[in-house]
């Protein structure tokens, strides 16, 4: 072993340690479920997962899982542009467009690899992008891979955002990007806005949709729910949140998927999702296309929710979707409350800077469809009796 990357590991890891931003993984030794066994202790409330619809557990997505297996195996053997495209990808693409309303759908490894793939392949060196601040990491990183000039402009300001398509006006083309649902504070992208000033300024929309999918609109995201999704030129979706498996999506005209299918990288090198994965998410979409109560008991939990928190006295921020943040603003009081809430069998993650400003510190909770009344009431009493033991109530 190289002993100067062994001590520039070991210098790194420990400035980590010193600043206290090192973080050991948690492990959940059930399935995602309402209540779990993490870290040896059972029966803990899981407020911590993006399972949204308690859909990662369910039995018949189970069983298309296992029956998927039983037919074509484990694996899909090649990228799909070799030969690992099996029928069920293609039914799948299908039924996510007729889910979306769109016209053509590609299914990638995730959401990650799906910003990774669609940001450079449509942006040249003379276009531009243009991002909010707030936007996810793999937005980020599908942006670096691009050879576009960027604007970065402040977190869902329309000002903002006009400036930056003003300043851009030498560009070929130009690209908006936006969260659909911003995924620290839940709050949701000004989507008409942003377009009526895309059109004004002869701008393309990506909406990337994460934490919209599965939870707005009626679970076909957050275009959807402001009745946009025409004029949304690229939606991205995850598979691996609300719909409760894995993998990412661009929805949008056949003519941009035809371009992703013949260059988007990740597409084209690496391996196609095997077939369990698959089958799985045909019958999740199969679940939420014909029985709305799971978006329905999604959001009459989440204003039970935040309701009981604002009762008890706690600040929810600026949350207008099942992402409730629970704001402490001290750094070193949101990770006791993390502590101490485990400790009474609850599981609800501080969030930090740098992920978030510093003094702006919270618990980020996630109420979920799988949740049962006594699930919420018996973690608002952890809330509660943890808040006022710690002076935060
Ligand atoms: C989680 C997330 C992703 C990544 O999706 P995966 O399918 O987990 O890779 C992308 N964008 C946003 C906004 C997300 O929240």
């Amino acid at each position: 072993m190289n002993g100067t990357l062994q001590d520039w590991l070991t210098s790194q890891i420990g400035s980590l340690h010193q600043q206290n931003l090192y973080k050991p993984l948690l492990v959940l030794e059930s399935a995602s479920d309402a209540r779990i066994t993490v870290n040896g202790k059972s029966n803990v409330i899981n407020l911590a997962s993006n399972n949204y619809l308690g859909l990662a557990n369910h039995p018949k997505l189970k069983q298309a899982a296992i029956e998927a297996v039983e037919r074509y195996g484990a694996g899909a053997g090649a990228v799909r542009t070799i030969i690992g495209n099996m029928s069920l990808h293609a039914e799948l693409e299908k039924r996510i467009a007729e889910f979306k309303h769109v016209e053509a759908s590609l299914v990638f490894q995730s959401g990650f690899t799906a910003n990774a793939g669609v940001i450079p392949t449509i942006t040249d060196g003379d276009d531009a992008i243009i991002t909010d601040e707030l936007n996810h990491a793999s937005i980020i990183d599908g942006v670096r891979l691009s050879k576009a000039a960027r604007k970065i402009y402040k977190h869902n300001d329309l000002n903002a955002l006009e400036e930056a398509l003003k300043e851009t006006q030498n560009a070929k083309k130009r690209l908006i990007i936006t969260d659909g649902v911003f995924s620290m504070d839940g709050d949701i992208a000004p989507l008409p806005g942003i377009i009526a000033l895309a059109e004004q300024y002869n701008a393309a929309v990506m909406v990337d949709d994460a934490h919209g999918s599965g939870v707005l609109g009626g679970g076909r995201g957050t275009a959807y729910h402001f009745g946009v999704h025409q004029k949304i030129d690229i939606q991205l979706g995850t598979l691996s949140k609300a719909v409760g498996v894995m993998g990412g999506y661009i929805a949008g005209s056949s003519r941009l998927i035809d371009w992703l299918t013949q260059r988007a990288r990740p597409f084209l090198f690496s391996t196609a999702h095997p077939p369990a994965v698959v089958a799985a998410v045909i019958a999740a979409l199969d679940l939420m296309e014909h029985d709305p109560s799971f978006t329905e008991r999604l959001w009459e939990n989440t204003r039970y929710w935040k309701e009981n928190l604002q009762r008890l006295g706690y600040d929810t921020g600026i949350s207008e979707t099942p992402i409730t943040p629970v704001m402490v603003g001290d750094e070193g009081q949101a990770l006791a409350l993390q502590r101490a809430l485990l400790e009474e069998g609850v599981l609800a993650l501080a969030i930090v800077f740098p992920t978030v400003a510093r003094g702006k510190a919270r618990i980020r909770t996630m109420p979920s469809a799988m949740h049962s009344r006594k699930d919420l009431d018996d973690a608002l009493e952890a809330f509660e009796k943890v808040g006022k033991r710690l002076g935060i109530l």
